[in-house]
């Protein structure tokens, strides 16, 4: 049984006090009931502290970013190495504003992908279409070339050991969110491809997320489906209450109910 995975994206958002405040809302908040991994994501320079506040606690905590060279003359990337250091369990690699705006390819995201594991880290993959690409029916054909790309040369014990975000670039930060239906077809077609390529027992382990516009009032709807093993929340998880509602409907749906 797959758990549900409930992550927070904190983006660009929070100095280090406003880091604290809303890690200990969360911890605060939360009853694990061990059927939902919660995992943060705060900004590099919050890593240590929230490292810290969380340390008692089954929260996991994630970097929104990472390079994939061990160590040497880039300046201003951050290394596993580093991220081990300070005590982060789990990288989002190939986030759709990185693709954007310092354009990561498939290619850099691969090499991340493999540099995360070597070093024990769980990528968090994120992928998804563009409006366009939705409207001109090629939803499909560009997430396969994404997680091709991502998956290149990876083992069937590598994938197992992914976290996959399906996040359609038009639901991010927009308020737009797809709808379960839609969200569902894409994440089945996600599982799909994962068992004709590394077969079924491999597809059955994966964590699919859905990311776009999650909220409190569309999570429990978007969880409840099959192939929804969880969401990856941007704006949603700045505040302690919207996202302890939204690990609230992960709890329920845990709980069997529908
Ligand atoms: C994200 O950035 O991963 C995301 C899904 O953002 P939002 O929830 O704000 O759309």
């Amino acid at each position: 049984m797959r758990k549900i995975v409930i992550a927070g994206n904190w983006k660009m958002h929070k100095t280090k006090e406003e880091a604290l405040e809303l890690v200990n809302q969360i911890k605060a908040g939360f009853k694990d009931n061990g059927e939902v991994k919660v995992i943060v994501a705060p900004p590099f320079t919050s890593l240590p502290y929230v490292r810290e506040a969380l340390k008692d606690t089954t929260i996991g905590i994630a970097a929104q970013n990472m390079f994939y060279e061990k160590e040497g003359a880039y300046t201003g990337e951050i290394s596993p190495l580093m991220l081990k250091d300070v005590g982060v369990h789990y990288v989002i690699i190939g986030h759709s504003e990185r693709r954007k705006y310092f354009c990561e390819t498939d290619e850099g995201v691969n090499k991340k992908i493999k540099t995360a594991l070597e070093y024990s880290l769980t990528p968090i993959l994120c992928i998804g279409e563009s409006l366009e690409e939705r409207k001109s029916g090629k939803t499909f054909e560009k997430i396969e070339t994404q997680l091709e790309g991502a998956l290149r040369g990876l083992s069937s014990t590598d994938v197992k050991k992914i976290i996959i975000a399906y996040e359609p670039i038009w639901a991010i930060g927009t308020g737009e969110t797809a709808t379960p239906e839609q969200a569902e077809e894409v994440h089945s077609f996600i599982r799909k491809k994962i068992a004709q390529k590394y077969g079924n027992d491999v597809a059955s382990y994966a964590i699919i997320l859905y990311g776009g516009s999650v909220k409190p009032n569309n999570a429990f709807s978007l969880l409840r489906e099959d192939n929804i093993d969880g969401v990856l929340v941007g704006g949603a998880s700045l505040k302690g209450d919207s996202f302890l509602q939204i690990i609230e409907a992960g709890i329920r749906v845990s709980g069997g109910e529908s």
